[in-house]
């Protein structure tokens, strides 16, 4: 097993690998900038190092500084959590090329899964469905462009290879809009992700955003862990997630969930990691591949019983996977709320000391935050300062103790978007479920009008 392990992340995500690294008997080291002196997971950790000022740039994002930590303190493994380094593939070289394990796939991965047109060919040639498009980068040649187009039938949409983050791509309706939007998307791609590359595909109207969690070893094993639905999202980023996905059928699961466990195989995947799809009238479409874990790791733990993270470190001590798919059985129902420090209406981030705050509990519920009282969310990060999770036998049971836990909850001192999550569970459309990635968008703006 690994000896000592660098945590390269900070608020609940530190927190949660710290736990796992406990559990297995490793050693912690917590790097933190100069305004997370009092983070949990910092006061929990063996071992302290302070990485930079408060700025992510100059901290969390430092990779010299990381390295250095790793150096001084003898670490045996970095563990880059979610955001921040966690899909740098120059960092994930670096951790190597300086002699520690980095805890993710390796850099050749990451890079090919960072270029969407690079992991688009990977995944269409390793069986997995792609939205139908372009097959490639866009020419110069804007006959063939639009014939493309034509072919593909509007809309359409113009995307970076290199894009991320909800940014970098652009809807087409009609054709008069085609070569313009190719022109701007390649500008923009050019000025924001220094390379101009793009590609083409169908615009699916009303999908829902559903993804596929799987695990592979360094041994050639690959296994899914079934699928999450996080389809309620506002500007891209995901508010509420939950496993299983309501109405996909067992044959569905294993039909899509199969094709990427062997896609983990064909590519030599390694760890934990995300295959992402929209899915439209029955059908899945892949758009991209995390190779990390993510923020909503936790419904897909509480269904299956496996604890991702503990995996995650097993696999980078070189152990084989310790489940086969047969082993893999979905028990139950369970639900995330994403928790943030911001005002609930007008999303603006609230940072500030928490003078209060009381857990909520009982059974099926898990607290994944990094916040005490008197804790202060600085102002510098990520606004979300945890993750609310509910298990149910079944989803109504979870609504109905994920809505129980949201009343008991207590974060005072800030504002957080608790009401909203609030109205999220309470709503009949959630309740009646399947609703599309523009669900709560359109919900929210019908609401401020
Ligand atoms: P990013 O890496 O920036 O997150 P993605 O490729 O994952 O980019 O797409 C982000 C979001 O954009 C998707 O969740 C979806 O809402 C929308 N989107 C992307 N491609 C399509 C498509 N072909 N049809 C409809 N919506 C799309």
């Amino acid at each position: 097993m690994l000896e000592k392990v660098l945590i390269a992340n900070r608020g609940e995500i530190a927190l949660r690998i710290l736990r796992a690294c406990r559990e297995l008997g490793i050693r912690t080291v917590a790097v933190h900038s100069v305004a997370d002196r009092d983070l949990k997971h910092v006061r929990l950790a063996d071992e302290t190092v302070c990485i930079g000022p408060a700025a992510s740039a100059d901290s969390y994002l430092n990779i010299p500084a990381i390295i250095s930590a790793a150096e001084l303190t003898g670490a045996d493994a970095i563990h880059p959590g979610y955001g921040f380094l966690s899909e740098n593939a120059d960092f994930a070289e670096r951790v190597e090329s300086s002699g520690f394990i980095f805890i993710g796939p390796t850099a050749q991965t990451i890079r090919t899964m960072g270029d969407k047109v690079a992991a688009i060919a990977g995944m269409k040639s390793a069986g997995i469905p792609c939205v139908p498009g372009s097959d490639g980068p866009l020419g110069q040649d804007d006959a063939r462009n639009l014939e493309l187009a034509r072919e593909i039938g509007y809309p359409v949409i113009i995307k970076a290879a290199g894009g991320g983050g909800g940014r970098g791509m652009r809807t087409v309706h009609k054709e008069a809009d085609l070569l313009g939007a190719i022109s701007v998307t390649r500008n923009e791609a050019r000025s924001a992700f220094g390379n101009a590359m793009v590609y083409m595909e169908k615009f699916l109207v009303n999908p829902r955003h559903i993804e596929i969690q799987v695990l592979a070893d360094t041994q050639g094993n690959a296994i899914h862990l079934g699928e999450r639905d996080c389809s309620m999202q506002r500007r891209h980023q995901k508010v509420v997630e939950e496993s299983p996905a309501p109405g996909i059928t067992e044959e569905q699961r294993r039909f899509i969930g199969e094709r990427c466990a062997e896609a983990c195989r064909t590519l030599a995947y390694r760890g934990a990691g995300t295959f992402e799809f929209l899915y439209e009238d029955g059908e899945f479409y892949f758009i991209e591949m995390n190779t990390r874990i993510q923020v909503e790791h936790p419904v897909t733990e509480l269904v299956t019983g496996v604890d991702l993270v503990k995996e995650q470190l097993r696999i980078a001590a070189g152990e084989p996977l310790r489940y086969r798919q047969a082993d893999i059985r979905i028990r139950g129902h369970a639900i995330e709320c994403r928790l943030n420090a911001e005002d609930p209406v007008k999303f603006v981030p609230s940072p500030g000391k928490i003078t209060q705050y009381h857990a909520p509990g009982g059974p099926g519920i898990r607290v994944d935050t990094h916040v005490y009282s008197g804790y202060a969310v600085p102002p510098y990060y990520d606004s979300m300062i945890g993750k609310l999770i509910a298990w149910g036998e079944d989803r109504e049971s979870a609504i109905a103790r994920m809505r129980t836990a949201l009343s008991e909850i207590v974060i005072g001192g800030i504002k957080t978007n608790i009401p909203l999550q609030q109205d999220i569970l309470a709503d009949p459309r959630f309740h009646a479920s399947g609703t599309n990635i523009h669900y709560l968008e359109q919900r929210l703006k019908a609401e401020s009008q």
